[in-house]
Parts: structure tokens; sequence; C-alpha cells
């Protein structure tokens, strides 16, 4: 008989960097997942902001199935349509003019970084490499990105890690304005920090940042990893803010789940990424970009942002009305469908006990840190499944309290 297999064998054969729940989902369809025992939940956590139509979003299944028959992939040794086509959507829809396609938000990047040592170096000299983050950032696992993130935790180990990298505090641009100067070649920016705990920049901070890079010669890098496809409630959250960064990171939802990121750039930055400096043996793979495409046409029509909009109302309405009977959060923040609360001071760092409780309740949901509960849904889920999540968490967070 074969072995069906099982969340024990997760602790018995994967190395243990992850703690997963105790449910395995074995299928899902719009926004309602389904785990090996046949129980339902409703995904507010959407694979962490990567399922951007929810699950198995026909567009995309029909993208999938019909590339899937005709070529998957041909390495950066050629090109192909589907990657070409995605490359130009993407141009089309942003202040980009060039493209650099990879398969994660973290190799999106690492490849952001890389262009900007490489540009000021090609336009500046060696010494300009400073590269300035923010604490709480968060941009990847990788040695680079793991050190410009502002988590000393996720670096701790693994050194010697890469130099020249500054942190400054978010949305203090005084702090940035004591870093930066003609040595740096880029700062690197969430619009809104997302592991970090969901809080937005101010319109004056990157305002400030961009203003600060200016002067300095140095690249504005805006990771929208998370932010970005649509989330916000604009395609991308700069668009919002009307501030351009030199350089933009994009993953998680341009799949809808399929592997892919991107790095926007203009003509001249880009040139700096010239032949042989840079690849990847899967970006711009046919079948993931091909996926991408088709999930950029459905998210990026009015339609689905101003929806986003509206659900953002919907979320926020019902988790006032969770806190008005419990009391459990001190604020309620984010943009679009990528939300947060945080938790009031008499719950203060048990965000994480709520997903247990969720589960139990057939709602899957995410945090931000110890202290923020992190609502990440599909883009175009139904009215009626928030009604109900809502309903869910109520019973979940009525728990909470009962226990403390
Ligand atoms: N940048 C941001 C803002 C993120 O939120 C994440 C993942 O959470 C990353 C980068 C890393 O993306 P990936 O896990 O696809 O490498």
């Amino acid at each position: 008989m074969s072995h069906t297999p099982s969340r024990q064998d997760f602790d018995t054969y994967m190395t243990p960097n992850y703690a997963p729940q105790q449910v395995v989902p074995v299928r899902g369809e719009g926004s309602r997942l389904w785990d090996q025992e046949g129980r339902e939940y409703i995904d507010l956590a959407g694979g962490i902001a990567v399922n951007a139509l929810g699950h198995c979003h026909p567009a995309l299944v029909g993208a999938l199935k019909e590339q899937g028959e005709k070529l998957w992939h041909l390495s950066n040794i050629y090109t192909n349509e589907p990657a070409l086509a995605l490359a130009r959507k993407l141009v089309d829809s942003t202040f980009a003019e060039k493209v650099y396609l990879c398969s994660s938000g973290g190799e999106a990047n690492e490849a952001a970084l890389k262009l900007a040592r490489r540009y000021a170096f090609d336009h500046f000299g060696k010494q300009k490499d400073k590269i300035i983050s923010f604490r709480q950032s968060f941009h990847g696992r990788t040695l680079f990105t793991v050190t410009v993130g502002g988590q000393p935790k996720y670096s701790e180990g693994f050194g010697p890690v890469p130099g020249a990298i500054q942190h400054a505090e978010y949305n203090d641009l005084e702090s940035v304005r004591a870093l930066i100067d003609d040595d740096t070649c880029a700062v690197m920016v969430e619009p809104m920090q997302g592991e970090g705990g969901i809080i937005p920049a101010t319109q004056a901070f990157l305002e400030g940042l961009r203003a600060l890079c200016d002067e300095h010669q140095a690249l504005l890098i805006f990771d929208e990893v998370q932010t970005g496809v649509g989330r916000s409630g604009k395609l991308y959250a700069y668009q919002h803010f009307g501030v351009t960064p030199d350089i933009l990171t994009t993953a998680k939802s341009l799949g809808g789940g399929f592997p892919m990121a991107a790095m926007l750039t203009t003509d001249n930055i880009g040139a700096s990424l010239g032949f042989g400096t840079h690849g990847s043996t899967y970006g711009g793979n046919a079948l993931g970009s091909a996926v991408a495409l088709a999930a950029l046409e459905v998210i990026d029509t009015p339609e689905v942002l101003d929806g986003v909009q509206a659900r953002h109302q919907l979320f926020r309405k019902h988790l006032e009305a969770i806190n008005e009977k419990y009391g459990v959060f001190k604020e309620i923040r984010g943009m679009g469908l990528l939300m947060g609360a945080q938790m009031s001071d008499a719950f203060e760092g048990r965000a994480k006990d709520i997903l247990p409780l969720a589960i139990e309740e057939g709602l899957m949901a995410l945090i931000a840190g110890p202290n923020v509960l992190r609502l990440a849904p599909s883009l175009v889920i139904p009215e009626a499944d928030i009604e109900e999540a809502m309903a869910r968490l109520e019973r979940a967070i009525k728990r909470l309290v009962a226990h403390s």
C-alpha cells in the first residue's frame, strides 16, 4: 500500500527551519482550502500574500495548462514568448523600461542590490558602495538580503556577511540624513513594511528619501515583493505615493502561486547589468511567465483594484467591531488587502496564539512579528467569505480572551 504523507513526515524528513501548522491542506478553490481530513478553511493567509487570485483561479489554471502543453523551459540561452510578453506588460504598467525576471523575492532583491553596486561602480567608482536600509525591514534570505534586512536574528551565525550596509529608522528621515553621503549607492525600502509589522511609510518619508537619494546620486530601491501586484489597491504601492523609485522588486502575487519575480528599472540603470554580469537558470521560465502574465492581466483592471479598496473597508469594519467587543487590538492598519491588527497592551505578543485557535475555527491567518495579526487574502475574495471569515475570527478571539 502506498504511503500517504502526513504532517509527521515533515519532522522526519525535512530540515527544521519551519514549524508548519498541524493540518495539511490538499485542495484549494478561491478563498477556501480543504485538509487531508476534508475539513474546510477560509484562507486569509494567501500563501503569505502570494495567492492574489485565490486558489486555482480559472485564468491561471488555463494559462498553466495551455503553456504546459506547449513549452515549459528553455533557460536564458533562448528567450521565450511568455517572458517577452510579461516584460512588456510590466513596462507598460509601471515606470520601468527594463525588466529582469527571476523566481523569488530574495532573488529579485539580490539582483537589485547587485545592480545598485554595479551602477555606482560603473559611473562613480568602487568607493560608492554603501547601502542603507531600515530596522525591522525584510528583504529575503540570501546572505546579502538578510544583511540588508533590518532583523539581525536572520543573519546571526551566518557570517561573515557582506559589508558597507547600514540601518536607519523607518519613517525617520533624519536617521537617513545622518548616514547618507556621496559613497551611498542605494537606499532600499519597503513602501509598507510587511514582515516588520504592516507599517505604511509616510508620504513625507518617501518623498524625503527620493530627495536625499537625488542629492547624493544614490539609487532608490522599492521592495514591493509583498505590497506589489494590486495588494495595496494600486498595481504597485509607489503609485499611491507618487514617488518613483529607480529600481523596484516584485514577487509573491506576481505569479499568483507560481514562483515568479522581477526587478524593474530604467534603461540607463539597467545597462549596468551587462551581458554575463548576472543571471539565473529559471529566470523568465516560460511556464511561470505565462501564469504571471495571466495574473497581471486579471489584476491590473479597475474592477479588481477598486475591489481591493472596497474589501479593505469591509475587513476594517469587522475588525473594528470585533475590537469593540474584546479590546484585543491597539491599532488596525495597512493598505488594500495587506492589513495588520496590532495587539493591545493586555494581549502584547499574543498574535501568534490566535493562529491555532483560528485554524480550529476553520480560518487561516498570518502574523507579522509576535504582536501583529496579518491578513493577506485573495484580492477577489467574495464578500460572503469575508463575512464568514470574520465570524470565525471572532470565535477564535473570544476563545483567546476566555483563556487569558
Ligand atoms: N521582500 C519582502 C518585502 C518580503 O516580504 C519577502 C518575503 O516575505 C521577501 C522580500 C523575500 O521573498 P522570497 O521569500 O520570495 O524570497
